[in-house]
């Protein structure tokens, strides 16, 4: 993932200190808010152009997650055929995305290309049938605000049963436990149920295209109504602030804003 302004569809009409009609939001969007009002403003409000350059290892991994959704999209055009009949797609999608980042063509292009071909032909996920890729799913969340999510893959588990994926690029796998309470799935678990309300499971799994492995969890009713109630609770905040006042902390050494913020910390 490569910026969450980017990706996250919220619409950010107007700037800071004006009322905005109708805002999107996302785990992502709120918890930037969370993390510094200011950091908010100038991606979702002002959406100003990033000042600082996206660190390598996040383009890689933004450039395998394109590699990962040609494939896919390719299996979802081919059901009956094997997720690794979409090598090719896939690889012409890593170059594409690798010479769009400016990504160099190093050793670690070698490797990307060699994960997405391990991964395509282990195929961990025993994809079935693809539900959606890079799939947007919205929502209300209170008159006036709605709350949006694009989900990296869903698949069909069963006749009432689906499964949100989402392809972690990173080497640290996480538990069990910390899937079943990551805000980011169970807010998707819910846009998933509004949709398909003839759902009686959800499942969350973590795609790891490093392995490649998964960790997978089935999703509960309560921890989908925390996620949604964190994310209308700080839209709330968000409908009455005019100021998005700085929040320095050690997270602004990665602020891509740093530059031209009045606060930035050293
Ligand atoms: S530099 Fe720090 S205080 Fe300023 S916007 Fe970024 S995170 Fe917030």
């Amino acid at each position: 993932m490569m910026t969450t302004a980017n990706l996250d569809p919220s619409d950010g009409a107007g700037t800071a200190g004006v009322p905005v009609a109708s805002r999107w939001h996302s785990v992502s969007s709120t918890r930037e808010y969370d993390r510094c009002p200011r950091r908010y403003r100038y991606g979702y409000v002002d959406r100003l152009p990033q000042d600082r350059h996206v660190p390598i290892p996040w383009r890689i991994g933004s450039a395998v997650h394109a590699a990962l959704e040609a494939a896919y999209r390719s299996k979802q055009d081919h059901a009956r055929q094997p997720l690794v009949d979409g090598l090719p797609a896939a690889l012409v999608a890593l170059r594409r995305a690798w010479d769009g980042l400016e990504l160099p063509h190093d050793d670690r292009y070698r490797r990307a290309g060699q994960q997405v071909a391990r991964t395509l032909r282990q195929d961990v996920l025993e994809v079935d049938e693809v539900v959606g890729v890079e799939l947007p799913l919205r929502d209300d969340l209170a008159p006036g605000h709605r709350v949006a999510g694009f989900l990296d893959l869903l698949l069909r588990r069963g006749p009432s049963t689906l499964e949100i994926v989402d392809h972690k690029v990173t080497g640290r796998r996480a538990t069990t436990t910390e899937v079943a309470g990551d805000l980011q799935l169970n807010l998707y678990g819910t846009l998933v149920l509004a949709r398909w309300p003839e759902t009686t499971e959800v499942r969350a799994t973590l795609h790891y295209p490093t392995g490649p492995d998964r960790v997978t969890v089935t999703l509960t009713v309560q921890g989908m109504t925390t996620a949604r109630r964190r994310v209308e609770h700080t839209a709330a905040v968000i409908a009455t602030d005019i100021d998005f006042t700085p929040r320095p902390g050690p997270h602004c050494d990665h602020c891509p804003w740093q530059p031209r913020c009045p606060a930035a910390r050293g």
